[in-house]
C-alpha cells in the first residue's frame, strides 16, 4: 500500500523549493569531479499513459502539474504512449525548441525502453546519457491499481527524485572496444554443437568447450524423439561429425573452464584440459611419435582388468578403466579414468607402435582469448530417489526415463529388448509416473514443470506398444502439456493406440518383495476415486535441474541464475538468448527446461546475437565507469582488492601512489566508489552529488 498524503500541497511546495536548492548546490559544487556539471538545469518531463495500464491507476493530469512546480523543470508534456514515434518525436522537438539539458520519462521499466529514450534524447542534440527514467508503471501502476491517490503520490516521488538526478546528469562517452573475431562455446550437447556450426559457418573461429570425453549430450543417450519418432543418434551423428570436421571449430572434449577474465570483445579464457592419459594423432605427432595416436582400435579395452559402471549407459553396462561412452563418439579418442586405473600398463603393450597411452599425464593449461561466448551446459535429471515414496533405487523395477532411454534403445544395455532391471524379464504392464519430481511445492522436488516429459512419457507408451505385444501402458498424469508443433495430434495418436491415461498424482509405490511386481496408489480425480494398480514395471518422468557444474561455470562468467538455478536470459521477452553480462549468451537448456526443436531455436539465435559483435569488430561499452579523482587518492590500495572484476591497480604518478582504473574491465558495480575512505572515487552516472540530490529530493521534497 502506497502511503497516503496527509498534508497540504503548500508544505509540499516549500520542501520541494529545499530539494530543489540542495540539487542547485550539489549542481553548484562538485568541485572534485572530473566532469563539469550543467550550468543551468533545464529539464523535460514527459509522463507516459501506456494506454491504461498507467493512467489506469495514476492520475496523469495531477503528476504532469506536479512536475511543473519542480525546480529545473522546463518543460511538462503528456503522451498515451511515449516510446512510440510521434512520443519520441515530442522529446526531440522539446530539446531542440526548449534548450532542454536534461530528459525525464515516467513510464516503464528503463529495462525495456531506456535505449528508445536515449536515442530520441540523442536525436533531439543532447548527450544520450543526459536522459533519466522513472519506472511508474512495474514499480507503481501495476502493484498499486487499487490505490489511485497513493498510486498518484507515489509517482509524483519518483518523477521529484528523477528530476533531481537529471539536473546533475553530465555529457558521457562510451568506450569503444575492439572485438577478438573468435567465440567460445561451453558445453557441446545439441544445443552447443548448433551453435557452433552457425558461427563456424558464419566465418568465426570457434572453440567449443566439452567437460565430457565425447559430445552430443543427453541426446545422444535417447533412443527416438517425439513426435516425428526419428531415432535420436541418427539424426544426431551428422551434426556431430560436422562439428568433428568444420575447419572452424576447434573442438576440445574432455576440457572444463578454469577461469574467465576480461569483457565482451576480450575475454582471456583459461581452460584445463583434463589428462585424458591418450594421445589424439595430432598430440603424438607433435611429440614425434610418427603415425602414432589414437585410431580407436580398442585393443586397450580388451586387455584392461578394471571394470565400471558406464554413465552413458546410466551404469546399466560396465565399461573399463580405458573407455569410450559408446562407438559413435566424436572424437573417436579413448579416455583412461585415472581415479579407477592401477596403472598395471597392459593397455599400453596392447598399444604397441601407436604409443597412444601416457599413465603420467597431468592436466594441461591454455589461455585463449574470445570476443563472445555461449553457454550451452544443459542439464541433469533430478536425483529422484529424494522422493522416497516412489521407491527408486530401493525397488529394481522403479526406473528412471533416461534409464527407460537406454533400456529401449537398440544400442544400449540390452540390446534395445525392454526387459525387468531384477529378473529380465519382458514386463506386461507398465506404468509411467508424471510429473515426478516436478510441479512439487513440497519442497523435496521442484516446483515448475520440466516441459518435456509430458511428450517423452507420451513417446515411451508408444514405443512399448509397438515393442511388446499385448503391453498396456498406464500414464498417470496432472495435464498433459503437448505444447509444440504437431504435439497435441501424438497424443490423440497414443490414446488411439491403447494407453490408459489416470489423471492424478502417486502417492507412493509398494514392491511385493518375492515377485518383485510393483503395486502403484493415486488418485484418480476424474472419477473421485483411490485407485491401486499392480505393475511389472514402474518409469519416472524425473524432474530435470541445472547440470552439475552449472554455477561454478555462470559466476565465472558473471552470469546471473533464478531461484531454481537456471541460468538468467537478460529479458526472458526481448532478449531471451542474452545475458546481462555483455557478450555472453545462453542456449538451450541450462536456460531452463526445452525440447529439441526449441533447444535448436536458442541456440540459433544465442549463435546469431554472439556473432553480431563479432561482425562489427567494435562494441561500445556503457561509460559508467568509476573514475579516480587522483588528488583526492591516499593511494591504500583498499580498493584495488574489492574489485571484483580486477578493474583497478595502483600505479605511480609524480612520486606518489593513485589508483587506476581499466574502465574496459570496470562493470560500475560501484564497490570501490562506496568504500574509498577519501571519498576519491567518482562513479560515472552514479556520482555522489547525483545520488545525494536523489535522496534529498525524495526525503525532503515528498508530500507530508
Ligand atoms: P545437454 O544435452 O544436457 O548438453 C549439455 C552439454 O554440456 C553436455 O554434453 C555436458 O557434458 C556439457 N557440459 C555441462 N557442463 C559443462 C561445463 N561446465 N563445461 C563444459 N561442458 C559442460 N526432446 C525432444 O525434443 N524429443 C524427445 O523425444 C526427447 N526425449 C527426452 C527424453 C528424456 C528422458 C529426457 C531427459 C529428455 C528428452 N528430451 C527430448 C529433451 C532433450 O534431451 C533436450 O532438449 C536436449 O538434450 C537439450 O540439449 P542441451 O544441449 O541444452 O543440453
Ligand atoms: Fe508503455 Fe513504456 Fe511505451 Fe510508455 S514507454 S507506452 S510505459 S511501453
Ligand atoms: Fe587408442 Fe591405443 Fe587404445 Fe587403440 S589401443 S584404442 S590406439 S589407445
Ligand atoms: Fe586399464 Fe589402467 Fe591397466 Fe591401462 S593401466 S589397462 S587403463 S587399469
Ligand atoms: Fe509434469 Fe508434463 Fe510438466 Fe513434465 S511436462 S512436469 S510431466 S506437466
Ligand atoms: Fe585511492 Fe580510495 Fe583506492 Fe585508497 S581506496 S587507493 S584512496 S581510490
Ligand atoms: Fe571495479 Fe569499482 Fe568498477 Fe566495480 S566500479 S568494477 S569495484 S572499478
Amino acid at each position: 500500500m502506497v502511503e497516503k498524503k496527509t498534508k497540504k500541497e503548500t508544505s509540499a511546495k516549500k520542501e520541494t523549493k529545499k530539494a530543489a536548492a540542495a540539487a542547485t548546490s550539489q549542481a553548484a559544487s562538485p568541485a572534485a569531479s572530473p566532469a563539469a556539471p550543467q550550468k543551468q538545469a533545464k529539464v523535460g518531463v514527459f509522463i507516459c499513459h501506456c494506454g491504461t495500464n498507467i493512467a489506469g491507476s495514476i492520475d496523469i493530469k495531477a503528476v504532469q502539474e506536479y512536475a511543473a512546480t519542480l525546480p529545473n523543470v522546463a518543460h511538462v508534456d503528456n503522451y498515451q504512449y511515449q516510446c512510440s514515434t510521434p512520443g519520441q518525436k515530442k522529446i526531440e522537438d522539446a530539446i531542440k525548441e526548449k534548450g532542454l539539458t536534461g530528459i525525464v520519462v515516467a513510464a516503464c521499466s528503463p529495462r525495456l525502453h531506456e535505449p528508445t529514450f536515449r536515442t530520441a534524447t540523442k536525436e533531439g542534440g543532447l548527450n544520450p546519457f543526459r536522459f533519466e527514467m522513472a519506472n511508474i508503471r512495474e514499480q507503481n501502476a501495476w502493484v498499486h491499481m487499487h490505490d489511485r491517490e497513493g498510486a498518484t503520490s507515489k509517482a509524483k516521488d519518483a518523477v521529484r527524485i528523477a528530476v533531481a538526478k537529471a539536473s546533475l546528469l553530465q555529457d558521457l562517452f562510451p568506450k569503444a572496444v575492439k572485438v577478438e573475431k573468435t567465440a567460445m562455446v561451453v558445453g557441446a550437447g545439441v544445443a552447443g554443437m548448433q551453435a557452433a556450426l552457425d558461427l563456424a559457418n558464419a566465418g568465426i573461429k570457434t572453440y567449443l568447450i566439452e567437460k565430457s570425453p565425447t559430445i552430443g549430450g543427453r541426446m545422444s543417450q535417447l533412443d527416438k524423439t517425439f513426435p516425428t519418432l526419428d531415432c535420436s543418434q541418427c539424426i544426431l551423428t551428422p551434426k556431430m561429425v560436422d562439428v568433428g570436421r568444420a575447419p572452424n571449430i576447434n573442438l576440445m572434449t574432455y576440457t572444463e573452464v578454469d577461469s574467465v577474465e576480461g569483457f565482451i570483445g576480450n575475454f582471456d579464457i583459461t581452460l584445463r584440459k583434463k589428462a585424458r592419459g591418450v594421445l589424439t594423432p595430432k598430440e603424438a605427432e607433435a611429440k614425434g611419435i610418427v603415425g602414432g595416436g589414437c585410431n580407436g582400435c580398442g585393443d586397450c579395452e580388451g586387455v584392461c582388468p578394471v571394470v565400471q559402471p558406464n554413465p552413458f549407459e546410466m551404469g546399466m553396462k560396465p565399461r573399463k578403466a580405458i573407455y569410450i561412452y559408446h562407438p559413435q563418439v566424436v572424437p573417436l579418442i579413448y579416455t583412461i579414468d585415472f581415479e579407477s586405473c592401477i596403472k598395471c600398463g597392459l593397455c599400453v603393450t596392447s598399444c604397441g607402435d601407436k604409443k597412444a597411452i601416457d599413465l603420467e599425464m597431468k592436466d594441461e593449461f591454455e589461455k585463449v582469448k574470445v570476443g563472445t561466448a555461449i553457454l550451452a551446459v544443459g542439464f541433469d535429471l533430478f536425483p529422484i530417489e529424494k522422493k522416497e515414496e516412489w521407491g527408486y533405487k530401493k525397488f529394481d523395477n522403479v526406473v528412471t526415463s533416461l534409464e527407460f532411454e537406454r533400456l529401449i534403445c537398440a544400442s544400449g544395455p540390452t540390446g534395445g529388448h525392454l526387459v525387468r532391471p531384477s529378473d529380465g524379464v519382458t514386463p506386461k504392464k507398465v506404468a509411467f509416473v508424471l510429473c515426478a519430481g516436478s510441479r512439487d511445492n513440497t519442497g523435496v522436488g521442484k516446483p515448475y514443470c520440466s516441459r518435456f516429459c509430458c511428450m517423452y512419457s507420451l513417446k515411451h507408451a508408444h514405443q512399448i506398444i509397438e515393442k511388446i505385444p499385448g503391453v498396456i501402458p498406464y500414464i498417470f498424469y496432472m495435464d498433459i502439456r503437448s505444447f509444440g508443433k504437431a504435439y497435441e495430434e501424438f497424443y490423440y495418436r497414443i490414446q488411439d493406440e491403447g494407453a490408459k491415461f489416470i489423471r492424478g498424482r502417486v502417492s507412493h509405490i509398494l514392491e511385493n518383495p518375492e515377485t518383485k511386481n510393483l503395486t502403484v496408489f493415486a488418485d484418480d480425480t476424474l472419477l473421485d476415486r483411490p485407485v491401486q494398480i499392480d505393475f511389472d514395471m514402474v518409469v519416472l518422468a524425473a524432474a530435470v535441474q541445472p547440470s552439475e557444474d552449472t554455477n561454478r561455470t555462470r559466476k565465472l562468467f558473471g552470469v546471473s541464475c533464478s531461484m531454481d538455478g537456471w541460468l538468467l536470459e537478460a529479458h526472458p521477452k526481448l532478449n531471451p538468448c542474452g545475458t546481462t553480462t555483455a557478450g555472453v549468451f545462453l542456449a538451450g537448456v541450462c536456460q531452463g527446461p526445452k525440447d529439441i526443436p526449441d533447444t535448436v531455436a536458442s541456440a540459433e539465435g544465442a549463435a546469431s546475437a554472439a556473432s553480431i559483435p563479432i561482425h562489427k569488430g567494435e562494441v561500445e561499452l556503457e561509460p559508467y565507469f568509476a573514475q579516480c579523482m587522483e588528488e583526492k587518492c591516499a593511494g591504500c590500495g583498499l580498493c584495488v582488492n574489492l574489485c571484483p572484476y580486477t578493474a583497478l591497480a595502483l600505479v605511480e604518478k609524480e612520486g606518489r601512489k593513485v589508483m587506476q582504473v581499466t574502465e574496459a574491465k570496470c562493470k560500475g558495480c560501484g564497490t570501490c566508489g562506496g568504500f574509498c575512505p577519501g571519498g576519491a572515487i567518482w562513479m560515472q552516472h552514479f556520482a555522489t552529488p547525483q545520488i545525494m540530490a536523489q535522496i534529498d529530493a525524495f526525503l525532503l521534497g515528498g508530500e507530508q
